[in-house]
């Protein structure tokens, strides 16, 4: 079994952590966060992941999983230092590789043994290249450090299924030793193994998320085709997805994409594409389409009430960008919101575990559940799909609103059912039957 340092606990760094503990690996999890150490060294975890905490408690009791904010502790007795830090966008469209380089640094300056560096955050392609000069220009001790690409491929809200049971791990090593050892990390995991070089193992994964993205898009152009031509997009998706060279997962239309990938991917990839003069109008084009899915779910709620929504309250079900997940990041929620906000109608926002938008804007309403958020309300729009919006009972639910008009944004509901309670009920490529 490994020493493992990593460097980052947000949703992969925690996780990867957790599972690598979980599986016999002594883990010293290192953020620059004080406040969020604290809370994991006590087993609590800042991020809502479902069957992380569990795992967080047993494995700190078992002496396998540590926390600190300081890298040379953590990097002490590590064999393997993993980066998991954000990589966020920038204004260009770019991956803003800020805390890469500076874990860069950190590892150069503290490690003491030879290591192996391993980057599971998304980065360009070339970023593995360039970590390995910054470290080897830093490196404060006589050691050998290698560098090699893991990206993490893990879905927020199954991020513990997945890690243990994901479609395969890609390693892209420049030294067969130093890919060998972090193969050896993961074999307990049992999950099929891809192995290349560092350049094509960065590019598996942007280009496996730009395209889930395209995919989503070119469901959502054809269920607003469908709309007008007054087909059934849940039916053509069931239709097409049958065909096992498509498939049917990422064929459910609805109000569009958001997180912290999909969106910053995409224009990653896309930036990368246009400075090195290649044309990728592909994933271009899902970027737009996406932009304009939320913008039209916005104009058919407006579009309800003849234009004017001025004065008219809405409530929002579900602001995380996606269920089972306290992540807003990017969220469509937040674009919808504001935009209802600025035309004058007054929003309530029930969501099962995000409880405050990062912003504050005070005229909000919060509240703490659906019969509470949709009471007195003119229009209900389904934002998230969480089950607990699908359970609900819509037929108790009907006395609470002013108007029983209710938008799916997610086709989550069934316009059969929730019309016999009295629902006008609309969803996204599926003309409502008069
Ligand atoms: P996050 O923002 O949730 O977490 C990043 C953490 O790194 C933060 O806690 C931050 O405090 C810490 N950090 C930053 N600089 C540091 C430093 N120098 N030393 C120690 N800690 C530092 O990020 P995330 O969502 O876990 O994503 C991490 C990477 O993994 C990104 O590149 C992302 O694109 C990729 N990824 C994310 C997901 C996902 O579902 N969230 C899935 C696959 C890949």
């Amino acid at each position: 079994m490994t020493n493992v340092a990593v460097i980052g606990t947000g949703y992969v760094g925690l996780v990867t952590g957790v599972v690598l503990s979980e599986i016999g690996h002594t883990v010293t999890c290192i953020d620059i966060d004080e406040k969020k150490v604290e809370m994991m060294k006590q087993g609590k975890s800042p991020i809502y992941e479902p069957g992380l905490d569990e795992l967080l408690v047993k494995n700190i009791s078992k002496n396998r999983l540590y926390f600190t904010t300081n890298h040379k502790e953590a990097f002490a007795n590590s064999e393997i230092v993993l980066i998991a830090v954000g990589t966020p966008q920038s204004e260009s469209g770019a991956a803003d590789l800020q805390y890469i380089k500076q874990a860069a640094k950190d590892i150069a300056h503290n490690v003491t043994n030879d290591t192996v560096v391993v980057v599971k955050s998304t980065v360009p392609i070339g970023t593995n290249d360039l970590v390995e000069n910054i470290i080897q220009e830093n490196l404060v001790a006589n050691v050998k450090v290698d560098v090699v690409s893991n990206p993490e491929f893990l879905r927020e809200g199954h991020a513990i299924h997945d890690t243990f049971h994901g479609d395969r791990i890609a390693i892209g090593a420049e030294s067969k030793e130093a890919g060998d050892k972090v193969e050896e990390l993961f074999a307990p995991l049992n999950v099929p193994i891809v192995r290349t070089n560092r350049r094509s193992a960065e590019m598996i994964k942007y280009a496996a998320n730009a395209f889930l993205a395209v995919k989503i898009s070119y469901i959502n152009q054809i269920a607003n085709l469908c709309e007008q031509l007054g087909a059934d997009v849940d039916a053509v998706a069931d239709g097409i997805g049958m065909d096992h060279r498509i498939g049917r997962a990422f064929l459910n239309a609805g109000l569009g994409y958001g997180g912290s990938c999909f969106p910053k991917d995409t224009e990653a990839l896309a930036y990368l594409a246009r400075e090195n003069e290649v044309d990728l109008s592909i994933v271009e084009a899902a970027i737009l389409a996406n932009h304009r899915q939320s913008e039209m779910f916005t104009k058919k709620i407006i579009d309800k009430f003849q234009g004017n929504i001025e004065g008219k309250t809405l409530a929002i079900l579900g602001v995380a960008f996606k269920p089972n997940t306290d992540d807003i990041r990017e969220a469509p929620s937040l674009k919808i919101i504001s935009s209802l906000l600025k035309q004058g109608a007054k929003v309530k926002v029930f969501d099962p575990v995000v409880k405050d938008l990062g912003y504050i804007n005070p005229s909000i309403e919060y509240c703490d559940s659906v019969s509470d958020c949709i009471t007195d309300v003119d229009a209900t729009l389904l934002v998230t799909e969480w089950q607990e919006f699908i359970d609900c009972d819509w037929e108790a639910l009907i006395k609470y609103p002013k108007v029983p008009l209710l938008l799916d944004g997610r086709n989550a509901l069934s316009i059969e059912r929730l019309s016999i309670f009295g629902w006008d009920i609309d969803r996204i490529g599926i003309v409502p039957k008069l």
